[in-house]
């Protein structure tokens, strides 16, 4: 289900900014024309979930993700470094990476954010 974002509280949105800006999918370069053409493009050639698919399960792609984070060096606009999932499959996967990041950056600049977390 897809709100829209104006219909959302003030308070849930700045919420919602916070979380997804620690996630870093804040990234302007998501609300561009260039990605959202890349993206159905992606969707288009590839329009089922291939975490899914090699599970033998047919669903629908609704998120296009990085195959190699942004956040870990990945490339933004490189159609190679795309895939499509669906939700349950991108939410897994970013909050997998969510926890290696974390790890890895342990402590140092990423203190506060374990200690909200815990
Ligand atoms: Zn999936």
């Amino acid at each position: 289900m897809i709100r829209k974002f104006e219909n959302i509280k003030a308070t849930t949105k700045r919420k919602w900014i916070k979380k997804t800006s620690r996630w870093g999918v804040d990234d302007k370069r998501y609300h561009n024309k260039k990605w959202r053409n890349l993206r159905e493009k992606v969707l288009r050639t590839n329009p089922l979930c291939v975490n899914c698919e090699r599970r033998d399960i047919i669903k629908q792609a609704d998120v296009v993700d990085h195959v190699k984070p942004i956040t870990a060096g990945g490339e933004f606009y490189n159609e190679n470094n795309l895939q499509g999932l669906c939700h349950a499959c991108h939410n897994r996967k970013s909050a997998q990476q969510h926890k290696k990041e974390i790890k890895e950056n342990s402590f140092k600049k990423e203190g506060k954010h374990l200690k909200e977390l815990q």
